[in-house]
């Protein structure tokens, strides 16, 4: 039995997950925010071996990332509701659009990135990292 289920505004797709989650950020970059409406992307990492797509089939639009490698953003081509994002970067992972989730009042965003291009309106989540760019790399290894 699913942990969480999700999907679509339409109900076309629909979305199982089998853990919890691991880590939940906002990427306030611009592609995102056009993406999402004017909002950051509000994101639900998981392994991708615990997230399966029980109906339906999304629809994929890629782009490149400042560092050059791929960003997959998938979602309903029949409502265009957000779903998730493969990321070249985490190939053993999936970030799952938490306006995708069926309960997204479970958990609380822990990081916030690219927070040098959120509008000077938006508010970051008390308590919640906040990098200008990308997460810094770990110490001893280069940008990514
Ligand atoms: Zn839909
Ligand atoms: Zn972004």
């Amino acid at each position: 039995m699913a942990r969480l289920g999700g999907g679509c505004l339409c109900g076309e797709i629909r979305i199982e997950v089998e853990e919890d989650i691991r880590f939940s950020l906002a990427c306030h970059c611009a592609d995102c925010q056009r993406y999402n409406g004017g909002a950051p992307a509000y994101e639900a990492v998981f392994s991708r071996d615990a997230v399966k797509i029980t109906k339906g089939v999304p629809r994929a639009y890629a782009t490149k990332a400042d560092s050059g490698r791929a960003i997959t953003r998938n979602f309903c081509g029949n409502c265009g509701t957000p779903l998730y994002v493969d990321l070249e970067k985490l190939p053993a992972h999936i970030v799952v659009a938490v306006g995708a989730l069926d309960a997204p009042n479970d958990f609380a965003i822990k990081a916030h990135i690219f927070a040098q291009s959120a509008p000077v309106w938006h508010q970051f989540t008390p308590g919640a990292d906040v990098h200008p760019r990308d997460f810094p790399p770990p110490p001893g290894k280069p940008a990514t």
